[in-house]
């Protein structure tokens, strides 16, 4: 998105650079049109809005969000921590791979809603708290998807076989409050792509809920990654014809969720810093900014 010219003066008055920049009331009006295309009669029976909060934690961020959004995804102990203290009261859900005890039993100290569990070992840690724990089951399904930037294959989630071990893990731990299925698959993905995919993940999780663990009202959160094209900033992601879709896809008594995040905060940063140098060597241009790789590392990395 194009600077807009409140922000572009702000960065011609900053003394020191390089800094990250945030336009909160540019981010209000995104958060606020994403809201209200979830909540748009044509879409009624849709998704839950969580934000997962490691596209950009800053404290001022989360305030902005927190009247729009129905939680916050935490993925470590100290994103935790920090989001708690943050917003005291919003509903968490605890992703991600290698969580430790300390971080399991702190994530029930601090009332969190949902543990996304990523294999039978960390299940198996959560039931030795012998506490009430609200957990989804993180699925790792092998679909296909053409197009993502990313897709999250590998470590995340289980297979259908640990999947198998956890739900029966859980019927012996009555303390477990098994809900339901999360399942964060790919990422950059526009909604048509996301639609299938949720889709996809709904036509698997909701008998395997019903038959398998005899849950009645599911809860699915079908993930993040809704695109955001790096090349061409001013096309959103169509929250809308997103939220429409998934309305349709949803039957009575499940409880659809979606945590994006990238999505919706991405496009009202910026990182600004001085060039120092443009120089050719060999036939290819180099632009020498005051600043290191360490400040754009994600961009750098992904060849974004
Ligand atoms: C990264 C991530 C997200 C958010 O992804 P975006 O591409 O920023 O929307 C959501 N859920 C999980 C589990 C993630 O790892």
């Amino acid at each position: 998105m194009k600077m807009p010219p409140h922000v572009l003066s702000y960065v011609r008055r900053l003394g020191r650079l390089p800094a990250y920049v945030y336009d909160l009331p540019g981010l209000r009006a995104h958060a606020e049109a994403i809201r209200n295309a979830l909540r748009a009669p044509s879409a009624a029976g849709g998704p839950e809005l969580y934000y997962a909060a490691k596209a950009n934690a800053d404290a001022p961020i989360l305030r902005v969000l927190d009247p729009f959004v129905d939680g916050i995804e935490i993925s470590s102990g100290g994103e935790l921590v920090h989001v708690r203290r943050t917003l005291p009261h919003a509903r968490l859900a605890f992703g991600g791979p290698g969580k430790t005890d300390q971080e399991l039993r702190l994530a029930l100290d601090l009332n969190i809603d949902r543990i996304h569990v990523e294999s039978p070992h960390e299940l198996h840690r959560i039931a030795a708290l012998e506490r009430p724990a609200g957990i989804l089951l993180r699925a790792n399904l092998p679909f296909a998807t053409s197009g993502a930037a990313l897709s999250m294959s590998g470590p995340f989630g289980m297979d259908e076989d640990a999947l198998e071990t956890c739900a029966k893990l859980v019927s012996e731990r009555p303390w477990l409050r098994l809900h339901g299925i999360h399942a964060h698959l790919a990422s950059g993905l526009h909604a048509p792509a996301m639609l299938d995919l949720a889709s996809r993940i709904l036509d698997w999780a909701l008998p395997w809920l019903r038959d398998r663990c005899g849950i009645t009202e599911p809860e699915v959160n079908v993930g993040g990654g809704m695109a955001v094209d790096y090349t061409a900033p001013d096309t959103l992601f169509d929250w809308r014809s997103y939220a429409e879709g998934l309305a349709s896809l949803t039957p009575p008594g499940v409880r659809l969720r979606i945590e994006p995040g990238r999505a919706v905060t991405a496009y009202h940063g910026w990182y600004v810093t001085d060039v120092l140098d443009v120089k050719n060597t060999r036939g290819d241009t180099y632009v020498v900014l005051r600043g290191g790789t360490h400040h754009l590392r994600t961009p750098v990395t992904k060849g974004h």
